[in-house]
């Protein structure tokens, strides 16, 4: 064999080669099982070789699979924009612009949001405002925007102002309170943000509903998006909502920000849309604030090559139908209480694990030295990486969230599985955790780090 050629996220360390998935289940080329217990990066959400899924697929591709959007609109991407619409939870309708990542999806709703106010002359307000403790892509643009210290540091001189906003992160309060006598001073950080960089400078704010990678799923608390979007109508600012990881029914419901009375000015989605049988992202645009370019220039200054190809827009469409047949939103919200109670379980018995938390199948482990003081463990322990690393050879997937200085500053892991994940496969990946849990502590306990 030839040695490898191809770049991995770590060029010396050997990846065993996937062969072929099954449901929750990955397969690889030595034929050893692996639970897909993150979907991939909480990206694989219905599961691996879903024949509907691929019929649908090749159907489309016998017809074409590429038509460039200036030339051509095709009925697939027409199709798709309808059924994204009647999925957000708003009076008003969303219009849909696709892309290919999560990224480009940022980046387009960054986009968007200056044009918003150029077309109307408001030629100053483009600043972003974000929040520490996020992630909303790898592009110079959106890794502007994102508090995460380990993808940012070697690219700092080409990146605009980083996040300005505290994170609502309750079990490590940046203001040393407690809800609800914080007064929810996070959110209010967000209106101090817009007032430093001025409000007639600010274009947009910026926020995943539920805190992914950066943070080991955090989740605001109850009135935090109503008051973020209060502050930013107050302040012309629009609200933009990264669903990437939270988006189409991860988290129990379509959108996670619908845990909340709260509603974006524009929407990013990724990673579920397509369930990771085709690359796709979309920003999704209210219509009023598309209406200024609609009444200006008409034309969003953005767009790829791919954008809105119909092959990842037939993928799309087809995982959305698969949802909607098998209620598969429905069974994220039952199956995750299932989840959390297991998980909760595992809590007491493990001296380890500081807090779980999260919504629907999307739930993060924070690990701590010590569950009372909170301590975390020094980042040289590499406590995060042992315990994906422990519960891969046991056969079980789990996706990291460590990412250094004003993003997670410890160790936390998340657990994210398939939404036709069942009780039985539940039980399979508690018990691996379990198994993982208990190496962990005896080594942390022989090194004297607990
Ligand atoms: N935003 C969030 C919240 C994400 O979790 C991610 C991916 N982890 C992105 C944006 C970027 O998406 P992509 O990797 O598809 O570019």
């Amino acid at each position: 064999m030839k040695k490898s050629l191809l770049i991995k996220p770590f060029l010396t360390k050997s990846y065993p080669a996937a062969s072929y998935g099954s449901g929750i289940y990955i397969y690889d080329t030595e034929g050893k099982r692996y639970i897909d217990g993150s979907s991939g990066a909480v990206t694989a959400s219905i599961g691996h070789g879903i024949p509907d899924i691929i019929g649908k697929m090749e159907e489309q591709s016998k017809k074409i699979s590429f038509v460039y959007r200036s030339q051509f609109t095709n009925s697939p991407a027409e199709l798709l924009a309808h059924k994204i619409n009647e999925a957000v939870n708003s009076e008003e309708n969303y219009w849909s612009f696709f892309v290919n990542s999560g990224s480009e999806a940022t980046e387009t709703a960054m986009k968007i949001a200056i044009q918003h106010f150029q077309e109307q002359g408001l030629f100053q307000k483009n600043k972003i405002i974000s929040r520490w403790m996020s992630y909303h892509g790898i592009t110079m643009g959106s890794l502007s925007l994102s508090g995460h210290k380990l993808r940012r540091e070697k690219f700092v001189t080409l990146l605009e102002d980083g996040p300005n906003a505290e994170a609502p992160y309750c079990y490590r309060c940046s203001f040393h309170m407690e809800y609800p006598e914080c007064n929810m001073m996070c959110a209010l950080d967000i209106e101090r943000a817009i007032k430093r960089a001025g409000n007639e400078n600010v274009a947009a704010f910026i926020a995943e509903p539920i805190i992914g990678a950066a943070g080991g799923v955090i989740v605001p608390p109850p009135g935090y998006y109503e008051q973020v979007q209060e502050i930013c109508k107050k302040n012309n600012v629009l609200f933009i909502a990264d669903e990437v990881m939270t988006g189409f029914g991860r988290t129990g419901k379509m959108f996670a920000l619908e845990h909340w009375t709260s509603e974006a000015d524009i929407i990013v989605t990724g990673k579920g849309l397509s369930a990771g049988y085709a690359p796709i992202g979309a920003a999704l645009c209210k219509e009023s604030v598309l209406h200024p370019v609609l009444n200006g220039s008409k034309s969003i200054m953005s767009g790829h090559t791919f954008s809105a190809n119909p092959q990842s827009a037939a993928a799309a469409l087809a995982v959305l139908d698969y949802m909607n047949k098998h209620q598969l939103i429905e069974k994220a919200s039952l199956q995750g209480k299932y989840l959390f109670r297991k998980l909760k379980k595992l809590k007491q018995s493990t001296p380890v694990i500081g807090e779980v938390r999260g919504k629907g199948l999307l739930a993060g482990i924070e690990l701590v030295c010590n569950p009372v003081s909170k301590k975390p463990f020094p980042r040289k322990a590499a406590v995060t990486e042992r315990v994906i690393n422990k519960a891969q050879q046991k056969g079980l997937l789990i996706y990291p969230a460590t990412a250094g200085e004003r993003g997670y500053e410890g160790d936390a892991v998340i657990i994210a599985p398939p939404l036709i994940v069942t009780r039985k496969e539940i039980d399979e990946m508690m018990t691996i955790l379990q198994a993982v849990f208990q190496e962990l502590l005896q080594e942390l306990c022989k090194e004297g780090h607990h």
